[in-house]
């Protein structure tokens, strides 16, 4: 295709125009716009130095500090393909993603460098960098090379289809895959929700709390927030307590988060009467309970939108939109240039769209469909079928074009023969006064196949007992069908979460499978 600006644009753009501007907080203090393109083009001279063109696929092994933004656009700028990874991965885990996408160089924090190096060597990849290092390691610093270096004069112009992101999915379901981002699929769905649902401007400020090597944070968060010249206020990691502090002292206007982050923010928020100026807030990755939406909106004053997307989609399908009336409890509707149908089951290489009010599998065609996952042609025609993308999700439409996520098709239970879908039970239990967070899973059951087990974080303060277990029982029996109603309660303080704060049901399923315990009540 013919050449386009490509993603390096959306940093570079904001440079010129408001270069003063911060686009950053950090503890550290402000970076301007100008000061970060300038350090994103003094990285990508050092990376040219140690032989990156493009094509070639830079990892990045960094958490959420200025180091990510510049090398990820420095990288962009040179033409090369940004590979951001986990920073919680182990080196095992890491040396995997750097084999499959073949690394020729990774950029690494300090903290990270044992198993940064340690992966690289495993993987075979040539260069290695770090960055925040005190200069006395035997990894040369990137920041030290940098600060010597002439910065290259501007981006090198991509084809609409070049790759700009291999991104690997959570691993929530399994292992991660290599979803292969074109530079139209991010310039597009970056131009496309900047305007709607995220109606961003250059004076909003964005809490920064999702991590950055997690498509949510990286795309709907940080190039969103760069293109629209607005800032961005970076956290290390999401902590309730000082997010609070960080959104009232920095003003924030915007918060996204994925809705495990909601919670704790509501917690935190019974704790301490400050309320940050924020105007709206969004919601996705992971089903957000109705009753969790309502009290954010009620306690921060601000609208909460709720939306879905994937990695796989650079990441947004759909959202509830400004100016549209907000739908609790739905994922709203397509972004502009996105189409969604809702599929049969058995698909055998065909789309068959279903009316309005049936539940199918969510399936999706537009500019922000990936390429395919990179290296794995297989895996890639299992989800690209008829032009269409399958999104291993369960949805219906309405008859106004509103999306609903019933569930993860892997997530849902058979128990005797019925569909039970975990997010409906959890919806009910959830508004049960002594229920903080609840997960609902399939255990493996000799009689019925599966049954529901419902994990429930009790609320503090109360008495997490056989009575309490008993009584939630008797609520979620009152309000959802028979064969639906969870039969064994389990408590617990801490959930397993993937890197971006979602709830790993195969490792609940893991704790509790095996272990039965009586179930209390009738059933
Ligand atoms: P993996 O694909 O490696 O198992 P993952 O599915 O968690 O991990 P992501 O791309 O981070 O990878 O997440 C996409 C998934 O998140 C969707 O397929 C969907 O199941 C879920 N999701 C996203 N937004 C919502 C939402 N608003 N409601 C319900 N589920 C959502």
């Amino acid at each position: 295709g013919a050449a386009t600006p490509g993603a390096a644009h959306l940093l570079a753009r904001s440079a010129a125009r408001r270069p003063d501007h911060p686009a950053l907080v950090t503890a550290a203090g402000r970076v301007t716009y100008r000061e970060l393109w300038d350090l994103a083009r003094r990285y990508a001279a050092v990376l040219r130095e140690h032989g990156v063109g493009p094509g070639d696929r830079v990892a990045l092994l960094l958490t959420n500090t200025p180091h990510f933004p510049a090398a990820y656009f420095g990288a962009l700028a040179l033409g090369a393909t940004v590979v951001p990874v986990n920073a919680l991965l182990k080196a095992d885990e890491a040396a995997h993603v750097l084999g499959d996408c073949g690394a020729r160089a990774v950029v690494c924090a300090a903290p990270l460098l044992a198993v940064g190096t340690t992966a690289a060597r495993r993987a075979g990849v040539p260069t290695v960098l770090t960055v925040q290092g005190d200069g006395s390691g035997d990894v040369p610093d990137l920041d030290a090379l940098a600060a010597r270096t002439t910065p290259i004069g501007t981006y090198l112009e991509r084809a609409p289809d070049d790759l700009a992101l291999v991104l690997y999915t959570s691993g929530t379901t399994g292992r991660p895959k290599g979803a292969m981002i074109t530079h139209a699929n991010l310039v597009m769905n970056v131009t496309t929700t900047v305007v709607s649902p995220f109606a961003l401007r250059g004076d909003d400020v964005l809490l920064g709390c999702l991590p950055l090597f997690h498509t949510f944070g990286q795309i709907c968060g940080m190039a969103t927030c760069f293109h629209a010249g607005a800032t961005v206020v970076l956290m290390r990691r999401f902590e309730a307590a000082e997010a609070l502090r960080l959104m009232t002292a920095e003003r924030c206007t915007v918060f996204m988060g994925v809705p495990t982050m909601y919670l704790d923010l509501l917690e935190a928020a019974r704790r301490d009467p400050g309320r940050p100026p924020l105007d709206r807030a969004y919601s996705g990755g992971a089903a957000l309970p109705v009753a969790v939406l309502e009290e954010f909106r009620d306690t921060f004053g601000c609208e909460v939108y709720e939306g879905y997307g994937l990695t796989e989609t650079s990441p947004v399908i759909a959202y509830n939109q400004p100016g549209r009336p907000c739908r609790p409890g739905t994922v709203g509707t397509p972004v502009r240039g996105v189409r969604v149908a809702i599929a049969r089951a058995d698909l055998e290489g065909r789309i068959e769209p279903l009316p309005p009010g049936e539940t199918g599998e969510i399936v999706v065609r537009g500019h922000n469909v990936m390429a395919g996952y990179l290296g794995r042609p297989e895996a890639t025609a299992e989800v690209m079928v008829d032009g269409w993308f399958r999104t291993g999700d369960l949805g219906v439409l309405d008859d106004e074009g509103v999306l609903t996520v019933v569930d993860r098709k892997k997530d849902m239970v058979v128990r005797g023969g019925y569909n039970v879908y975990p997010r409906e039970v959890e919806d009910a239990l959830g508004r049960h006064p002594a229920v903080a967070a609840v997960a609902v899973v399939g255990l493996p059951d000799e009689r019925h196949g599966e049954e529901v087990c419902a994990v429930v974080r009790p609320r503090p303060g109360t008495v997490a007992d056989d009575a309490l277990a008993e009584e939630i029982i008797a609520w979620s029996r009152a309000r959802v069908a028979a064969y639906k109603y969870p039969r064994r309660v389990e408590f617990t303080d801490t959930f397993p979460l993937g890197p971006s704060g979602k709830v790993l049901k195969r490792e609940l399923v893991a704790r509790y499978a095996g272990h039965p315990r009586p179930a209390p009540g009738p059933g």
